[in-house]
């Protein structure tokens, strides 16, 4: 998705007079790129035609900053799919708050509901966790050993199979103990089934939540509409959370979780671990849906962090779309030097976590020299290239030779170089803001 609308927005900054047809082109380019990530025809046909009468054709004519302005609106209108008008509710401290977690088996339902009970302990709450899944053998192994990692408190059975009746004592136990964040896990079965839907209904009936919270995987596509909805018909949900954001889905069914629910995406899930867990914010995670990463804060953090020397060669370079061997090189000598915590390569997407994992740091880096030393067995026509082909086994076998490395790591990191030089080819054509001046992108 994120590929194909910075594709369209690419072309039309290439086209220097902005009429009607290179607007429609643009917007039919992007349309195909919402629909091919499972956002609702509807929700796709709305945001189009509500673009077209947001952006004057005139004010564009009359030069002002033609890319600027359609690229304003289509972010305004994604981050407008995304704001169902009212927030959620909200546990207070001051009273007990029961909040039922509903969504089919795999979304991630019982991690999340552990996440959700971690970062509010961390704030000074008292929660508690119900298992109330007796569908899945293991359920409740799974809650008690998330929960018992935490030391939160939990309550469940191996014997009780009516999922209601230990919903109820749970949360009675737990109202009793003073807990003020009661967190009730359900079962999500495999598939949509009736009987799901009229557990989760008899579940929320019994336990009166204050909050149902719909977890939706971000990697469902198509099938987000309909089983957000599906949910939503059998229980109130008043909130959304997308988990696997981690993961390569840009995560375009929260557009139409979010329209069909009329709830808003609270937090979202960027990992198995437990602190892997953030609040949602519309506007970083629509830069995301259009492929934009977070540039802005990446042109701020590349100022902080390269040396002003360095910038405008750096910035030129990217400019013109030739990320080489020697710049990986050179960023590298620089992600060495800030340290894990400041990176500059984390300000885009897919980079801390895959090149730099949090809590893997130090091994992170020990690959990093690694890389490095194989580099400097390579010639400078290798480091200068943009030609891919360049690279061939003899010359692999040399590096490795060269830097005394198996020849797999070798290709490991060229595999890693591949991978880099395409989010760095985003940066291809970027315009190249005077210091100060962000307001270009
Ligand atoms: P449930 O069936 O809805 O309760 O789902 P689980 O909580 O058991 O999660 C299913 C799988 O998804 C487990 O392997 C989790 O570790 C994994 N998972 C959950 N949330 C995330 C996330 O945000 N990122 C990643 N990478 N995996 C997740
Ligand atoms: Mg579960």
């Amino acid at each position: 998705l994120g590929g194909s609308i910075s594709r369209a927005l690419q072309q039309m900054s290439n086209a220097t007079i902005i009429d009607e047809k290179v607007l429609n082109d643009c917007l039919n380019e992007i349309t195909r790129a919402l629909l091919q990530s499972d956002v609702q025809f509807k929700l796709v046909r709305d945001m189009q035609s509500n673009i077209k009468k947001i952006v004057n054709l005139d004010d564009l004519a009359a030069g002002h900053n033609k890319r600027k302005i359609i690229q304003q609106a289509i972010f305004t209108e994604l981050c407008k799919m995304l704001d169902p008008g009212k927030p959620s509710f909200t546990p207070k401290k001051s009273k007990p708050s029961v909040v039922m977690f509903v969504g089919l088996q795999g979304s991630g339902k019982t991690t999340t509901c552990t996440k959700y009970a971690f970062y509010h302990q961390k704030k000074g709450w008292k929660p508690a966790l119900v298992c109330a899944d007796t569908f899945r053998a293991g359920a409740f192994d799974q809650l008690k050993q998330n929960a018992t990692k935490a030391k939160i408190p939990f309550y469940g059975s191996y014997m009780e199979s009516d999922p209601v009746k230990i919903a109820v004592e749970g949360v009675e136990r737990f109202k009793k103990e003073n807990c003020d964040l009661i967190i009730v896990d359900t079962s999500g079965r495999h598939k949509q089934e009736a009987a799901l839907f009229e557990e989760m209904r008899q579940v929320s009936e019994a336990t009166k939540p204050d909050l149902v919270i719909f977890v939706m995987d971000s990697s469902i596509g198509q099938a987000a509409f309909d089983q957000a909805q599906a949910f939503k018909q059998s229980v109130a949900v008043g909130a959304v959370i997308v988990t696997k954001m981690d993961g390569h889905a840009k995560g375009g069914g929260a557009l139409s979780a979010v329209a069909a629910t009329k709830s808003p995406v609270i937090f979202i899930g960027t990992g198995e671990h437990m602190d892997e867990f953030e609040t949602f914010d519309v506007k970083p995670f629509v830069s995301r849906l259009l492929g934009m990463g977070d540039l802005s804060g990446f042109m701020d953090k590349i100022q902080e962090v390269v040396p002003m020397d360095q910038q405008p060669e750096l910035l030129q370079k990217l400019s013109e779309g030739n990320f080489t061997m020697r710049i990986m090189y050179e960023q590298f000598q620089n992600l060495l030097k800030m340290g894990p915590i400041n990176q500059v390569f984390s300000m885009l997407p897919g980079f801390s976590s895959e090149l730099m994992p949090k809590g893997r740091e130090k091994e992170s880096q020990a690959k990093i020299k690694r890389y490095m030393t194989m580099m400097d067995s390579m010639t400078n026509e290798e480091l200068d290239s943009t030609n891919p082909k360049l690279m061939n086994d003899s010359r692999m076998m040399r590096i490795a030779r060269g830097a005394g490395r198996q020849l797999r790591e070798v290709i490991e990191m060229f595999e890693e170089y591949k991978r880099l030089a395409k989010i760095w080819s985003k940066m291809k054509g970027l315009k190249i803001p005077k210091k100060g001046d962000m307001s270009a992108l």
